[in-house]
This record gives C-alpha cells, structure tokens and sequence, in this order.
C-alpha cells in the first residue's frame, strides 16, 4: 500500500483545509437491538501496522492502541510485516501491546512474493512455522499453509486479494476470511474487484467470510487525513466479549463491515420459520426448501436525516434497491429456490458524516456507507 501515501499526498495538496476530521474522537459503537441470540457487537480493525513494521516506523504502538480505544473499538489487533524481522515477530513483546479496554488478538500479515495473508489468534503461536513455508512455489504451497492454520487453531485471512500484492496460491485452498475492503472503499485501488472475487467463490459453493481492514501505516500526516484506525471497520457479533469469541464470530461471518467505527452498521437477518423472529444472522444458513423467508435490512446507528441507497444482491445479481430514510428498516420476502444454493447480502451507499472532507470531495471512500456479509441459502 506505499502507492497509498503518494497519492493522498496529491489530493491532500488540494485539499488542505479539509484535514482532521478522521481524526476526531468518535462516539461509541452505535447502538442496535441483538436479535433473538445472546452476543454483542464488537467493533475493530483487522488490519495494522505499527513501528515493528519498517514502513510504519513513525507509528508506535501506544499511540496506535489509545487511538483505537477512543474510536470505541471492541477489539483490536496488529499486523504488522513479518518479513521486516524474517519471521522472528517483536509486536506481541511490546509492553504497549496491551489494553485495559479491548479484546487483543494476535495478529501478523504474512508477507510473501506471492500475497500477503492475516493471520489471528487468540493466543501465541508459532510463526516460524508459517514462515518457512513462504518462498513455496510448488502446487501445494496453498495448501501447506492452510494445513498449517489449522494444525496451530490459527485464523487464515487472506489480504487485498486482487489489488496491489495479489494473493497467488490460488483460491482453491481452504482460508476463513477474505479482505474484500481494504483501506479507502474506492482508494487507493477500487474495491469491487475483490468483492466480485468474493461472489465467485461464493457462487461455487463456498462460505468465505468477508472482513475489511485500514492496511493503515500512519497516525499522522498526509495518509491520516484519509483514513485512519478503523476505516474501514468490521463489526462481529460476539456471543463472548474474547478473543476467542470474536474469532468465532469472524469466522462464522456474523460480520459487517462499514465506514468507520461510529457509522452505521448495517445488520441483515432473516425470519425462515416466519413467527415474527428474526433468528437467522448474516453468515448463517438455511436449509433450501423452496420456502419463501422474511429477511429484515437494519441500519444501527442511522442518523435521523441519513438518507441511505441499499442495495440487496441475491446470488450476486441486485435484487432490490430501496432508498432508506433515517432508521427505516426494509422488510422484503423471497423465495430461493429448492435444492439449490442461494446467498443474501446487502449494500448501503449514501453520505456517511464520519466520512473526512477529503475523502468526501475528491470520492475517495466512494459514498460507500457499509455492507454485509451473506446469509445462505442451500450450502453445506
Ligand atoms: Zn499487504
Ligand atoms: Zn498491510
């Protein structure tokens, strides 16, 4: 993401009166009604850097962690290039790498010739392991390096898939999550690529959780006024406030993503047996039998005079598209069909105020407010 600093630095020239805004302490999490399942709405951002990456060696990791507890985050993490140290990681041993306020993950970007992937977990884990498998150019690379995942109870996720350092070991690998919205929604690369990447491997019968990350290097100067800690933000529905629980929340995609970590959020439930709960959350799956289901489109923490466009994509093709006015809901019934595969998922575009004028005036978070994840429909 280095072209990221250049190119701010170019808008930033026209723009520098519009500074700060991305900067400013944001309110909480907004709030929203659960649903039917016990859990909790945690906010974080997946994807960090911090002064262990050489890089970001202006970004020290106590500043990093007291920004993202006055954004409201949930959860935090750092990933931080493991290549910088060949594999031997300095972040987890910083006595700032701590917080009274949020859950902490442990987190790395596996940096190699051939993609970067995040990898999570609740606890320590061997990296070196990972490591030796990085200059792998053989069929089975991919492979080794899921075998290794789930050898050690580590979460694979693979970053910026199409964009910048693509992801080469093929996609026909088992990985839990994708980085469908990397930093800025429409900079410094357009993220539709990878979400349409997302949609095929969808398509063909795979459940891939889709996550975002800020890929963030700076706290200061030109890149901080486009984004900061949290743009963007992913939001998991956590039955425990832990790492453990956020991890399985992120890998059951009981995830939404959006602008930043006081924006809207945008939930997407459905009510199958249709007794008036919405029991089913995005990431969850429902048995295909031709039966039509109410699905709900909510967006906590809409702002009374927000005036939001959702789009809802059926199989990857727009289904509805609505235009929402404050905390409207959208309510809207569909039959998917028997025996088949079918997945749900939502859009939101619109002005989000958190949104910093910069970014705003030359479009470069692309009116994207937030998305969802999908529920299916007919997967295993
Ligand atoms: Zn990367
Ligand atoms: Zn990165």
């Amino acid at each position: 993401m280095r072209c990221l600093t250049i190119a701010i630095t170019a808008a930033a020239l026209l723009l520098s009166a519009c500074s700060g805004s991305s900067n400013d302490p944001a309110p909480s999490t907004p709030p929203g009604p659960s649903g039917p399942r016990p859990g909790t709405w945690l906010s974080g951002d997946l994807h960090l850097h911090s002064d262990h990456s050489d890089d970001a060696a202006d970004n020290p990791m106590a500043e990093l962690v007291k920004l993202a507890e006055e954004r409201g985050m949930g959860f935090f993490t750092i990933t931080d290039h493991d290549n910088h140290v060949e594999g031997r990681l300095t972040t987890w041993d910083d006595p700032a790498f701590r917080s009274d306020k949020m859950v902490l993950l442990h987190g790395v970007e596996y940096t190699t010739a051939r993609g970067h992937a995040n990898l999570f977990s609740a606890a320590r884990f061997d990296h070196l392991r990972f490591y030796a498998l990085r200059d792998r150019t053989d069929a089975e690379a991919g492979r080794a390096i899921a075998a290794e995942a789930r050898a050690q109870g580590v979460h694979l996720s693979v970053n910026h898939p199409v964009n910048g350092d693509p992801w080469e070991f093929g996609f026909d690998m088992p990985f839990d999550s994708m980085e469908i919205w990397n930093a800025l929604y429409a900079f410094p690369t357009d993220n539709t690529g990878a979400i349409r990447l997302w949609d095929e491997l969808i398509a063909g019968g795979r459940r891939i959780t889709g996550r975002g990350g800020s890929d963030c290097h700076h706290q200061t100067g030109i890149e901080s006024l486009g984004l900061n800690v949290g743009n963007p933000t992913t939001w998991v529905y956590a039955e425990a406030p832990t790492a453990a629980g956020v991890l399985a929340a992120l890998k059951a995609g009981h995830v939404a993503i959006g602008y930043g970590p006081s924006s809207e959020r945008i939930r997407l439930t459905a009510d199958a047996d249709r007794d008036g709960g919405h029991e089913t959350l995005m990431g969850d799956n429902l048995p295909a039998q031709g039966q039509a289901v109410n699905f709900r489109l909510e967006i906590d923490g809409a702002r009374p005079l927000g005036v939001y466009n959702v789009t809802v994509l059926k199989n990857g093709q727009p289904l509805l598209e609505r235009r929402l006015f404050g905390e409207q809901a959208l309510d809207f019934e569909d039959t998917p069909a028997a025996g088949q595969r079918s997945w749900y998922r939502a859009e939101v575009r619109g002005n989000t105020p958190e949104a910093p004028a910069a970014a705003v005036l030359v479009g470069f978070y692309g009116g994207f407010v937030g998305m969802t994840n999908p529920i299916y429909v007919g997967y295993e």
